[in-house]
């Protein structure tokens, strides 16, 4: 099967460096697997990012509905949808995939050992840029087959971030973001 298409960026996406040799450019690679550059379709994927409102102290600003005395916010606040802090939300483009200690889902079916536990993460890449934090949230939105959000909003599920990695490359430069969420602590909406 041949495509007519470029599927990946083109080999000589790279920079020339002073002693003429030439290096891949993986932020500049990396833009162009996600956002696509005319020549390279767009692989990446909407999904929404809960980015919570801190104050000076770099502290989260706590919704009114929050108890002082319990800490508990309430489930049908409609500012904050029970996070008991204040938010916003932002469409991005990223890229996601899975990655376990044993293989990951081809590995689901098998038995456990007694004792042994199966940790599933999934890796979200995001543009060098962004500056997503701990207590932020990435949501996953229903898509249509053709890759665009489902109209009215349907929240699938919500991952807070696990590890947060800046990979970094040319003169420690950041490249891209991975941000690494364990499934098991993810949460399904029903609906
Ligand atoms: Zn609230």
């Amino acid at each position: 099967m041949k495509f007519k298409r470029k599927l990946y960026p083109p080999k000589n996406h790279g920079v020339i460096r002073s002693s003429g040799k030439k290096e891949i450019d993986l932020r500049s690679n990396f833009q162009s697997i996600i956002f696509g550059d005319g020549e390279t379709l767009p692989h990446g994927k909407k999904i929404l990012l809960r980015v919570f409102r801190l104050d000076s102290n770099r502290k989260r600003i706590k919704c009114t509905c929050l108890s002082d005395l319990s800490l508990e916010p309430s489930d049908e606040c409609k500012f904050c949808l029970g996070e008991g802090y204040f938010w916003d939300e932002h469409w991005k483009d990223s890229y996601c995939s899975y990655v376990g200690a044993d293989g990951g889902l081809s590995n689901r079916t098998r038995m456990l050992k007694p004792g042994e536990i199966r940790t599933d993460y999934k890796v979200f890449y995001f543009e060098h840029s962004e500056e997503i934090k701990y207590c932020d949230k990435i949501i996953e939105v229903k898509l249509d087959s053709e890759g665009q959000p489902v109209v009215p909003y349907v929240i699938e599920t919500i991952y807070k971030p696990e590890t947060i990695s800046v990979n970094r490359s040319d003169y420690g430069r950041a490249e891209y973001i991975s941000a690494y969420c364990k499934e098991q602590d993810s949460i399904r909406e029903d609906y």
